[in-house]
């Protein structure tokens, strides 16, 4: 890890960063295994947000050099719009995410937020302006105030309070022993699925990035639970770029656009309604899910 910092940082600030900047998104996105390796060239300037207007260009990448996990993936996400990624499971869809993060660098091409290449700006910059829903979140063992909070450093009770109302859980956290005092995680109370989910949520409200990712976010949940985070997270996408990778295709037939990968490619990219009348992946996968519904297999 020390490499990632510049040794004129103070030691605080590199174990703040840590916590923010690396440990939280390796367990957001199961990276674990593997250090980051990216460093900020040394004059490297912040990223300049306008209203976060995301593109790949000609984007392939793969973790190890034999072989190629996403090739030659183009796309575009209109400041404030809606993208949805969709596609078989070990398709790419969260690699997406982890190079909008800069996990990890393209072996070809560039990813631009307002026309900035995200490889010359300041990591901490650009992960200040995005945003993450995961699929499961990770609570640090202290109350759910910090856990809130700790979307946004210096955040004042208030502003807690009101991210934990936009996120539909305040009513919930009023009814706890210690209210935002009450201590959660391994060793305190152990929240739902959809209770993690709306801790997350509150976090990104607080946070209040111009970009958001939702990487599955429901997928985990009973479908009364999903019904519920979903009208929440609608709240979350709008006036925000927004991606949201999807299992569940009925929860993204409104997005702008969709993307069908496969195998690393975009196979498909359109509306729902251009995406069923293409009848291909899409078209199939919709009505594999659709007949699932059916034998309530797949609850949405
Ligand atoms: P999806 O989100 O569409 O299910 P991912 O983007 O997570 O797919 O993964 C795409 C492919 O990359 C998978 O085959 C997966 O096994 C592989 N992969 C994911 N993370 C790593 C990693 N850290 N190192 C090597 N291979 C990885
Ligand atoms: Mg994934």
């Amino acid at each position: 890890l020390a490499q990632l910092f510049r040794p004129l940082d103070l030691l605080g600030m590199v174990y703040r960063m840590i916590r923010q900047g690396i440990i939280d998104m390796d367990a957001m996105f199961s990276l674990v295994d593997r250090a980051p390796e990216i460093v900020d060239a040394p004059d490297a300037p912040p990223l300049a947000v306008d209203h976060g207007a995301i593109a790949f260009e000609g984007v392939t990448f793969g973790y190890d050099d034999d072989r190629t996990i996403l090739d030659d993936v183009s796309f575009s996400v209109p400041a404030g719009s809606t993208l949805a990624i969709v596609g078989p499971s070990g398709s790419g869809k969260s690699t997406i995410a982890r190079l909008l993060f800069r996990f990890y660098d393209p072996q070809a091409g560039r990813i631009a937020i307002d026309g900035q290449d995200i490889a010359g700006v300041r990591q901490a910059s650009l992960r200040a302006a995005i945003g993450i829903v995961p699929q499961d979140t990770v609570l640090f063992n202290d109350t759910i105030g910090y856990n809130i909070a700790y979307g946004r450093e210096g955040a004042g009770q208030d502003e807690v309070v009101a991210a934990a109302e936009g996120a539909s859980i305040a009513d919930f956290i009023a009814l706890l022993p210690d209210g935002y005092d009450t201590q959660v995680g391994e060793r305190g109370l152990k929240l739902s699925g959809g209770e993690k989910q709306r801790v997350a949520i509150a976090r990104t409200l607080l946070k209040d990035p111009p970009i958001v990712v939702l990487d599955e976010a429901t997928s985990a949940l009973d479908s009364r639970t999903e019904a519920g985070i979903l009208d929440t997270l609608d709240r979350v996408a709008r006036r925000r770029t927004t991606i949201t990778i999807a299992h569940r295709l009925s929860t993204i037939v409104d997005a702008d656009a969709i993307l069908v990968l496969d195998a690393g490619r975009i196979v498909e990219r359109g509306s729902h309604r251009e995406l069923l009348t293409a009848n291909g992946l899409y078209a199939e996968m919709w009505q594999r899910q659709a007949q699932e519904r059916e034998k309530g297999e797949l609850v949405a």
